[in-house]
């Protein structure tokens, strides 16, 4: 895999100062795939000098003319779509046509409808006697994760500079290749020196520096709870804007009347895709007690289908952490009903897709985020029980309700505590509001609500 040796900085690829390097390795057999460098706290400093030095005249450029570098920035993306699938591929494990039709696909459809919105949203607003500008938030410090390394990077910066900020990413320490090829994808777009700027490096290092940066006036950071909750510390104590996508525990909850057979066969899909390394992903099915053993039934064949197809997940780490859930679904007294806590090779970071029965909602497998291919299966007595245990989390990121009645779907999904509910199978949306209730986040991606993240507004009277 190619990888370059410099961070991108003020438009160009420059030695990083330290000499401190990142291993990328390849989840599948543990192959070394590339080196980059890992930045140090000089490196950030230099990467937001460079956005500062850069945001007074891109936040003046008319939002239109962002919107042509978006489309350029689009196209150049479209250009390297098979080098990206082939580069998540490799640093992520996920499968080649996953890669290409999920992970390469999305942040192209994504940047494109930044290059439509910079263009068309209404940056200026008259109420009575004034009138609103929204304008630029200013140097956005990026900080993502690698279960979706390209989307998660597209979903900040693209908004990002429809608004006129400019930025510095810090991407994941597993993912970076994919984060460079972005960067080259940038350069070629012919965005300005210094608008976009890229660090490699490790979280509680480059990441660290670049959250705590005065120079920095928005942080958006998508990851794990625990780190959200340190930057958002470092934040509020700073005053500074802070967007947070953090974990999710999401509830897939069938209410009776519902499609069994499909309700439970898109589940489980939802759950093993990715190898379950999905913040939105339906980790606990919902069932009514009086289907809930053909709902069992019919998840264990679903789940037993996927095999090894699902890839490995991301790391010697995240292996080791998933198995020690499942392990400890078993010590709870869960009922495993495919799967298991055995790592299904010697090589790579495998795990078997998991089926958990007889799961209630105290078990720690029903309460935590695993972010590996397991679904807990619940059984619930009526709707408002169901209810309960759907909102009994600290979490609120998705969900889906199943019904036979749509209205009735629809009112349930009101009472959700949770961002997003898809309603019988509804699609994927990359242009909806995307992010959580409870502690599942602050703020939102994509779409509309998404570019208001990166603006704030001043008023004018006359
Ligand atoms: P993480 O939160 O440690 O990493 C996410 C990003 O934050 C990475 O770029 C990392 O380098 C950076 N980071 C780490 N420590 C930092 C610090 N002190 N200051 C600033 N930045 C820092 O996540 P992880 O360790 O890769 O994964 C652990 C768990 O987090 C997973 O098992 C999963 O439950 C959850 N997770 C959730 C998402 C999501 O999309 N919501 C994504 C990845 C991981």
């Amino acid at each position: 895999m190619k990888a370059h040796d410099g961070i991108y900085l003020d438009g160009a690829w420059r030695p990083a100062t330290g000499r401190d390097v990142i291993d990328v390795v390849n989840p599948v057999d543990e192959q070394l795939v590339g080196r980059v460098p890992a930045g140090g706290p000089e490196d950030v400093d230099a990467a937001v000098r460079a956005a500062r030095a850069a945001l007074p005249a891109w936040a003046a450029t008319p939002p239109a003319e962002r919107g042509a570098f978006l489309a350029a920035l689009r196209d150049a993306l479209a250009a390297r779509q098979d080098e990206m699938a082939e580069t998540i591929t490799a640093e992520l494990g996920s499968p080649l046509p996953f890669s290409q039709a999920v992970h390469a696909a999305v942040p192209i459809a994504v940047a494109g409808s930044y290059a439509e919105l910079a263009a068309t949203h209404a940056f200026e607003e008259k109420i009575g006697n004034s009138t609103v500008h929204m304008e630029p938030v200013g140097v956005v410090g990026a900080i993502t994760p690698w279960n979706y390394p390209l989307h998660q990077i597209v979903a900040k910066v693209a908004p990002a500079l429809a608004a006129g900020c400019t930025i510095v990413l810090k991407p994941a320490e597993n993912t970076p290749l994919i984060a460079q090829l972005f960067a080259e994808a940038v350069h070629e777009a012919g965005l300005p020196a210094g608008v976009f700027n890229l660090v490699t490096g490790l979280g509680p290092v480059a990441g660290q520096a670049l959250a705590e940066h005065p120079g920095v006036d928005l942080v958006s950071f998508t990851g794990s709870t625990a780190v959200g909750r340190q930057i958002a510390a470092t934040a509020g104590a700073a005053i500074k804007k802070v967007a947070l996508e953090l974990g999710g525990k999401s509830a897939n909850v069938i209410l009776p009347g519902a499609d069994l057979a499909r309700a439970v066969n898109v589940g489980v899909a939802n759950v093993m895709t990715n190898s379950g390394q999905t913040c939105s992903a339906w980790t606990r099915m919902l069932v009514h007690r009086d289907q809930y053993d053909e709902a069992v039934a019919l998840a264990a064949a679903a789940a037993a289908k996927y095999g090894d197809r699902i890839g490995p997940v991301v790391s010697a780490r995240q292996q080791r952490r998933v198995l020690g859930y499942i392990e400890q679904g078993v010590a709870e007294g869960a009922r495993l009903v495919t799967g298991g806590p055995e790592a299904p090779r010697e090589r790579g970071h495998w795990v078997s897709p998991t089926v958990f029965a007889d799961v209630t909602p105290d078990m720690t497998i029903a309460q935590e985020e695993i972010f590996g291919p397991v679904l807990s299966i619940l059984r619930y007595e009526d709707e408002d029980d169901a209810l309960r245990i759907a909102n009994g989390t600290v979490y609120g990121l998705a969900g889906a309700v199943w019904a036979g009645d749509e209205a009735r779907a629809v009112a349930f999904a009101r009472r959700m505590d949770t961002g997003q509910v898809d309603i019988n199978g509804g699609r994927f949306n990359p242009q909806a509001p995307f992010g959580g209730y409870k502690q599942s986040g602050v703020g939102r991606e994509l779409g509309a609500h998404g570019l208001t993240e990166y603006l704030q507004t001043k008023s004018l009277q006359f």
